[in-house]
């Protein structure tokens, strides 16, 4: 009596129960494998129904949408997808990163869009969030023009490539790239990123129609750690749950920002969670660059229950004859209850990188794909840049390596103020560093604090971005598009 999908979930459901009821440590593992078989058999059968999929139209293409999801993005050519615009969803919205990630212009939370057919041409302004079904002529040639400046301005930051980010006052900044799709791994390169600083490896979870299996994770990552051979990479473990679902896997929950999501997730299925280490472990076996890096910590436990589960992956390699190095693990601070533990976790962690994107939204209690509150949820408000300030001096006091790899990095005006923290190193979409790098070249550190220190006896985000802007127009940055 029950639709095909639901009959084969409540099947599956039923034989992973059994499993997961068992004494035994290993065959309760084997739960995993049960869940594992059910997505691939519902993926055969979705499949089956997509057969029919329409092919793509030619010349550039714009997606529209409800929603766009990560698979939507993947299968257009990164060369044909010219823009992107959603109905729902925030500028901190996964959408919204992965495009910022490909240098896609994208516009979120549109509320509707009218007037917009299949196969109509519709003009994308990403950088103040307009879509202008069927443009006329002159709107078109002004577009047209902008384009064409843009692309020029961007050739010339590209002569910055080789340059280190060095202010004007001798300070070294490192800059690296964002990614989590290996088409854009070389745009990362190509910019100059100095590594990896957050490598999704959700992304190509979210791709696929069941989990990948070690070899096909090995596979990838593989890739990763080779092309930056000499650099760092930092390979985030599986950070699925809030606006990031597997289509295979799907959770339903009352609240899941706040629910089962990376970390939490993982540990909990730790047979997948050891299939992704064992992964990640032989990738950057041959290479000696793979850093881990831990999302949603909040507990002593959790970081305890991690080097449990890699001490074992590390035996099971050593004992297969594989023979790896343990790599340097770090967290994600993105939970507001991470900053006041750092201390005590010292012993646990290597380093550290401020997921700004959640921890915003986690600071001020406003959904980071909610359009209604995208102004509650500023990246510039003031508890927001004090936290990360008290993140980056306790870092620098436990003399432990600090990055930021949210969006913050990408906005010229938050990169200044994090300059004046304190903040030395930070992870970036490939489009946007050369941007970034521009501007720590034309900035100095000490003005950059002297900023910070005024900007953070305001009283709100408006009057944070007031000052900055002021700061920014005084560099003598003319034609940079600045979104502030
Ligand atoms: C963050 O939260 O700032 C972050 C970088 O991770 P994600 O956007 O993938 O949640
Ligand atoms: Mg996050």
């Amino acid at each position: 009596g029950l639709d095909m999908p639901s009959a084969m979930k409540s099947a599956f459901h039923h034989y992973a129960e059994l499993f997961l009821a068992m004494d035994d440590p290993y065959l309760r593992a084997r739960h995993e494998d049960i869940r594992h078989l059910g997505n691939r058999l519902y993926g055969t059968w979705s499949g089956s129904r997509n057969n029919g999929r329409q092919e793509l139209p030619d010349g550039p293409l714009v997606l529209v949408g409800g929603e766009v999801s990560v698979s939507d993005i993947a299968a257009v050519p990164r060369e044909r997808l010219a823009a992107i615009a959603c109905v729902r969803g925030s500028a901190l919205s996964h959408t919204a990163v992965l495009a910022n990630a490909l240098g896609i212009p994208s516009v979120m939370g549109l509320g509707e869009v009218r007037g917009l057919r299949d196969g109509e041409s519709v003009l994308v302004d990403g950088d103040t969030g307009r879509v202008f079904p069927d443009p006329d002529p002159a709107l078109l040639a002004t577009y047209r023009e902008n384009a064409a400046n843009e692309e020029a301005l961007q050739g010339r930051l590209q002569e910055l490539r080789n340059e280190p980010a060095l202010t004007r006052d001798g300070e070294r900044v490192l800059l690296y790239a964002n990614s989590g799709l290996l088409s854009d791994i070389s745009p990362g390169l190509v910019s100059g990123a100095e590594g990896l600083g957050l490598y999704r490896t959700e992304i190509p979870f979210m791709l696929g129609d069941t989990f990948p299996s070690e070899e096909e994770q090995f596979e990838i990552y593989r890739q990763v750690c080779e092309a930056y051979r000499d650099k760092p990479v930092h390979m985030r473990i599986l950070d699925i749950g809030g606006d990031k679902p597997l289509p295979y896997f799907p959770l339903v929950e009352e609240n899941p920002a706040l629910g089962w999501r990376g970390i939490r997730f993982c540990l909990d299925n730790a047979s997948l969670l050891m299939t992704q280490v064992r992964a990640m472990l032989r990738a950057g076996a041959g290479t000696g660059n793979l850093r881990v890096l831990l999302p949603m910590v909040s507990s002593t436990g959790e970081l305890q229950r991690f080097h449990a589960l890699l001490d074992d992956a590390l035996a099971q390699l050593a004992a297969e004859d594989i023979v790896v190095n343990r790599p340097e693990v770090g967290i994600m601070v993105e939970v507001p209850a991470a900053i006041s533990q750092l201390a005590q976790w010292r012993g646990y962690i290597d380093f550290v990188s401020i997921g700004s994107n959640d921890l915003g939204q986690y600071l001020v209690a406003a959904d980071r794909n909610n359009p209604r509150v995208s102004e509650v949820c500023d990246r510039l408000h003031p508890a927001v840049l004090r936290e990360i300030e008290r993140i980056i001096v306790t870092a620098r006091e436990l003399n432990l390596p600090a990055s930021l790899c949210g969006e913050m990095s990408s906005d010229p005006a938050a990169v200044v103020l994090l300059l004046g923290m304190g903040l030395r190193c930070m992870s970036l979409s490939a489009a946007r560093l050369p941007m970034i790098k521009w501007l720590v070249r034309a900035a100095r550190a000490d003005d950059a604090a002297a900023l910070w220190a005024s900007a953070k006896t305001l009283p709100d985000a408006a009057g944070i971005r007031h000052t900055t802007a002021e700061y920014l127009a005084g560099l003598n940055l003319a034609g940079l598009p600045f979104e502030t």
